[in-house]
């Protein structure tokens, strides 16, 4: 392979709290090799190692190194600056208010330009690409371990000016309800998140709690029933919470709660139905049929690779500086 050849590769790294999944694409986005490893916590130094890990282990497997990709996008949980290449307040990273040099780090140890993006923004471009035929105007619904958004508006990824829009899973929705790592009470995520589920719903290690939750309501457990009925209403009114802010034409709903798949699409759909027979501006909005499950594709680290391949072609500034500390 010429260097002319593998200049075109990127690499898209999805970073989460217990794995981190890397996946080099072609020019054209074509999936060539992955891996994935555990994302290891504790220390900064244990943290940047594990996303090197990945890295490596791809680039091994298509007989390259690190340096000879044109570049990496790296998706984060946390409040991320891209210019900076920074990120903080990442709570399942062990990552607090002091902001982390995350891009540096990894240009050092793989001596490639690193892109940074927020790990919902970047899941959000993936999952834009996966649906070409969607509205200029669409958010993407993670409802992980953690619960948070990503919006597209115009075709354009929205950061915000703080770079925490769509970080709705820290809105409380319930006074009464357990306090969140966040400092609040009752935060959407405390009621309706993965691990929200595996508090309500608990079940042996290494099974899904939300799989099992949705089972037994399906059986006609009345308190499965009951929880999944809360869920679902909550999960419905963040989409109505997103439409109304944002006004999304589409909401892809992805994470893990939603490998649960159709019987909780249909939940969701029947919450929102319910929700517009009272709500005349609702009805008019249709809502339960611009809400859609995300497919079935690694959308965070195709979205990191996206992030990356952009950043190249825009030339923007910061990848011009990251090319000159390289030497590149
Ligand atoms: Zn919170």
């Amino acid at each position: 392979v010429t260097l002319s050849g593998r200049a075109g590769l990127s690499l898209g790294i999805d970073i989460g709290g217990t794995k981190t999944f890397a996946l080099a694409v072609d020019e054209q986005g074509v999936p060539l090799a992955s891996a994935r490893t555990p994302t290891a916590t504790g220390s900064i130094r244990r943290f940047v190692a594990s996303a090197v890990a990945a890295a490596r282990t791809v680039t091994g497997e298509l007989g390259l190194e690190p340096a000879e990709l044109d570049s990496i996008g790296v998706g984060v949980p946390g409040q991320v600056d891209p210019v900076a290449g920074t990120v903080r307040h990442a709570v399942n990273l062990d990552l607090g208010p002091h902001p982390v040099p995350l891009a540096a780090h990894l240009r050092d140890a793989l001596g490639t330009p690193i892109h940074l993006e927020n790990d919902v923004n970047a899941a959000t471009l993936g999952v834009a690409r996966m649906f070409p035929e969607a509205p200029d105007d669409l958010a993407f619904l993670s409802v992980g371990t953690g619960i948070a958004a990503g919006i597209v508006l115009g075709g354009q990824l929205r950061r915000g000016f703080h770079g925490v829009a769509g970080e709705i899973g820290h809105l409380p929705v319930d006074p009464a309800g357990e306090r969140c790592e966040c400092g609040r009470r009752g935060c959407l995520e405390v009621v309706a998140s993965g691990a929200a589920l595996a508090r309500r719903w608990p079940v042996e290690d290494g099974r899904s709690a939300a799989e099992e939750l949705f089972r037994a309501a399906a059986g006609g457990h009345p308190v499965a029933r009951s929880i999944v009925e809360d869920v679902s209403g909550h999960l419905a009114d963040a989409v109505v919470l997103l439409a109304l802010t944002v006004d999304a034409g589409l909401v892809v709903l992805g994470g893990g709660v939603t490998e649960v798949g159709t019987p909780l699409l249909d939940s969701v759909h029947r919450a929102l139905r319910q929700r517009a027979a009272a709500v005349p501006l609702l009805a008019d909005l249709s809502l339960d049929r611009d809400v859609v499950l995300a497919p079935d594709a690694p959308v965070g680290a195709i979205g990191a690779a996206i992030v990356a391949r952009r950043e190249r072609a825009g030339r923007s500034r910061t990848t011009v500086v990251l090319h000159e500390a390289t030497g590149a």
